[in-house]
């Protein structure tokens, strides 16, 4: 099953994902692309794979995507072959943009997609600026979309307040729990039960 978590930048998405893969058995986290110099708390290949624009329009070109979009001035896209790989082992869980999202809710059948609402603009201000990680400018930039991210909401599956921490990890452990109950996730295990019917 492919999990989307979508929301503003700064939102707490990375956090929550982390949170509940601590948690939850069995779901990876897809790792991206990005034109986006590397931030110094991140790995090559763990946070994000890192390319040049010119690599990652290569990549467009061969249709290695399964989405892609500008965000904030760069580059962003899930490769088809890490969604692939990932998903034969178990669950994977993508953090992307509003437009990824809308990528993935078009193209992939079954994907469940959970919007991250931060409590209030203020708030969402005060924690990109104490992440320390954006300039002055990209802050700002990442606020004035977050106007028309947030519009979006209603779009998807879920949608979780990111106010008290614990609180929003619990509610997105039990989103995946609930979505991983639905009859074709659970077909593997009702097999042997149904067989026991037939005899
Ligand atoms: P995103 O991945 O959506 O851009 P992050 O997970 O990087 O957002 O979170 C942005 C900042 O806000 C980080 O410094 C993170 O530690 C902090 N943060 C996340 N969730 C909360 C919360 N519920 N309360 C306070 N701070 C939070
Ligand atoms: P950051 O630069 O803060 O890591 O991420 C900026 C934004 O890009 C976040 O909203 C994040 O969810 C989004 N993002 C990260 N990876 C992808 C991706 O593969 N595709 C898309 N569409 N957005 C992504």
């Amino acid at each position: 099953m492919v999990f989307v978590i979508t929301g503003p930048s700064g939102c707490g998405k990375s956090t929550l994902i982390k949170r509940v893969r601590r948690a939850v058995r069995g779901l990876d986290f897809s790792v991206s692309h990005t034109t986006r110099a590397r931030r110094p708390s991140e790995k090559d290949g763990v946070d994000y794979h890192y390319v040049s624009e010119r690599v990652f329009a290569r990549m467009v070109r061969a249709r290695k995507f399964l989405e892609h979009a500008r965000v904030h001035g760069h580059l962003y896209g899930t490769s088809r072959a890490e969604v692939e790989s990932k998903g034969r082992r178990g669950d994977v869980i993508l953090d992307i943009d509003v437009q990824g999202a809308r990528q993935v809710r078009a193209r992939v059948p079954g994907a469940v997609l959970v919007f991250i609402m931060p409590p209030v603009a203020a708030e969402l201000r005060r924690r990109l600026r104490n992440r320390g990680e954006d300039s002055p400018e990209a802050v700002k930039r990442r606020l004035r979309n977050a106007r028309a991210e947030v519009r979006a909401y209603a779009e998807f599956d879920y949608v979780v307040v990111n106010d008290d921490l614990a609180r929003a990890a619990a509610e997105l452990k039990t989103v995946v729990a609930a979505a991983r109950h639905n009859p074709e996730a659970m077909a593997a295990e009702l097999r042997p039960i149904l067989r026991s019917f037939a005899k």
